[in-house]
């Protein structure tokens, strides 16, 4: 079954889970059933049964069947503490959990697999879940209600009215619920960003206080623009959790007479019937279009950050290789420099390509010419770099172990692997000119520049062999010699500065 209750992956098997939501279910029954509560005994709406949803969501079964239990007696309880009738109050314990069961059920089939219910399109058709779960423990509750409590069949309206107390409560509480218990930190519900989303939650808390102490103002009515500044700034886990606290402060001041609902409805039958349930709900509906655009600005950033990366990147990089480009490595010698650092840089270029090219195919060529990539990225090591110069050309910056004496022994080993045969090219040798200059606080291009004059010699003079630049001591120049590789051996011969 597509829609079992408690996945072993969805399922949290400490105990945090199961007493912060028993202390939730306990908070959300007496908030509703003893503040939100009118003189019969009724609350607009009925909130805890989403502690009960939200257990066999994430507990695993037994200890969502503990929690069922617990919250039974709470139930029990809270409905004597308001004077309701012991038959009553017991129906009313055991509908609870079974809403809960069907809502747990719906949810996980109907609503996908992280049950984040602050996403509009798990929100939608959590409304129907909400409203068939509410619908079932209605008329379930007025057929036992008829039957075995002697109770007279009640109107249509009534029935809705039960269905609609308990839809709207899930509705509210649910999101909040469904956050409260999967954050790790409760903290995390509210992203403050900033002074504006500091002044959107005290507008808005000013605003439902005064709307609800000022029966007359019409102030409620700035609630709706409150919750969708609210809604861009703190985001929709913040919202879902100030119409949820709205609809606990809306509901019990109505219930006690004040406010601007209860004020159009002195006898206090609007409570229920009228205006609070679809007050809520239009709170509901109003934030929806901005959590769509949210979620629609979020994928659009989201897009645009994978695009601007993959743009640095083509800018940076080679397509082929993936090495570095010229630009790149020329800024990683200048930052070496910079710090007043040894770089050593080596230029490579691969002997008569051309030929490969003629004889193996453009294709053959290009494979070559990746496979001399990576051995050159192995060569490099994690503390060099390597690159493409651009055609055949490569370069490398040498590790700091490798700069000064270090670089003969370097080069020697390195010319010895891309000696090795080439797998693109049918097992057959190639073989590679360098050429080598090292310095401290010398410019980078002019290093750059004593590689390439050190690789020109290198092919001048016959090819498979590694030039080190050596520059000769010239005051006019204005630039500090580079540092030393003298000595080298015949494989590895000094060239003169151009
Ligand atoms: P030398 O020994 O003097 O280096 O001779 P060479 O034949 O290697 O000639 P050179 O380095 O000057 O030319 C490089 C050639 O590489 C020229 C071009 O046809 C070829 N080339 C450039 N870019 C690519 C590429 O992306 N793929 C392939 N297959 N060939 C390329
Ligand atoms: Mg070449």
């Amino acid at each position: 079954m597509t829609g079992s209750l408690c996945r072993p992956a969805e399922a949290e098997t400490g105990s945090r889970s199961f007493v912060f939501l028993l202390v939730w279910f306990a908070l959300n029954a007496l908030a509703t059933r003893v503040f939100c509560a009118d003189p019969e005994g009724y609350s607009s709406f009925w909130t805890a049964s989403s502690a009960l949803a939200a257990g066999f969501l994430v507990l695993p079964l037994p200890r969502a069947l503990s929690l069922a239990a617990c919250c039974f007696v709470i139930n029990m309880l809270v409905n004597r503490l308001v004077v309701m009738d012991a038959a009553e109050g017991a129906l009313a314990s055991l509908l609870n959990p079974f809403q809960a069961v069907l809502a747990a059920w719906g949810i996980r089939r109907f609503c996908g697999a992280t049950s984040d219910l602050t996403r509009v399109r798990r929100l939608i058709p959590f409304a129907f879940v909400a409203l068939a779960s509410a619908g079932m423990e209605a008329a379930v509750g007025v057929l036992v209600e008829v039957r075995w409590l002697g109770d007279t069949k009640p109107a249509p309206s009534e029935w809705l009215q039960w269905v609609f107390c308990d839809a709207t409560g899930l509705l509210v509480s649910m999101p909040v619920t469904m956050l409260l218990v999967r954050s790790r930190s409760r903290r995390t519900i509210l992203r403050l960003r900033g002074g504006a989303a500091l002044l959107a939650i005290v507008a808005t808390a000013l605003c439902t206080l005064s709307a609800f102490a000022l029966p007359r103002s019409g102030l409620f009515l700035f609630l709706f623009p409150c919750l969708v500044v609210l809604a861009g700034t703190i985001g929709m886990a913040g919202v879902f959790t100030a119409i949820f606290l709205v609809a606990l402060y809306a509901s019990a001041m109505t219930a006690h007479g004040i406010g601007p609902i209860a004020g159009l409805s002195p006898d206090g039958s609007l409570l229920r019937e009228g205006l609070m349930q679809p007050f809520l709900a239009s709170l509901f509906l109003a934030v929806l279009p901005i959590n769509a655009m949210l979620g629609e600005r979020q994928r659009t950033e989201a897009r645009l950050r994978i695009a601007k990366t993959r743009l640095e990147h083509l800018a940076t990089h080679d397509t082929l290789t993936g090495l570095m480009n010229r630009q790149r490595f020329r800024r990683r010698v200048a930052a070496v420099l910079g710090r007043g650092h040894l770089a050593t840089v080596l230029f490579l270029d691969i002997d008569h390509f051309k030929q490969i090219n003629d004889g193996f195919g453009h294709q053959a060529g290009d494979r070559l010419l990746r496979d001399f990539a990576g051995r050159l990225l192995l060569i490099a090591g994690e503390s060099g770099c390597a690159a493409r110069l651009g055609g055949d050309e490569f370069a490398l910056l040498l590790p700091d172990e490798q700069g000064g004496e270090g670089a003969r022994a370097f080069c020697a080993e390195m010319m010895d692997r891309f000696r090795v045969p080439y797998a693109a090219l049918g097992h057959k040798r190639v073989t590679v000119s360098a050429g080598l200059a090292s310095g401290a606080g010398v410019a980078a291009d002019a290093l750059l520049h004593d590689a390439d004059i050190a690789l020109y010699e290198a092919k001048a003079g016959g090819r498979d062999d590694v030039r080190f630049f050596k520059q000769t001591p010239s005051p006019a120049a204005g630039r500090p010699a580079s540092s030393g590789n003298d000595g080298l051996s015949a494989r590895l011969q000094e060239c003169p500065a151009a």
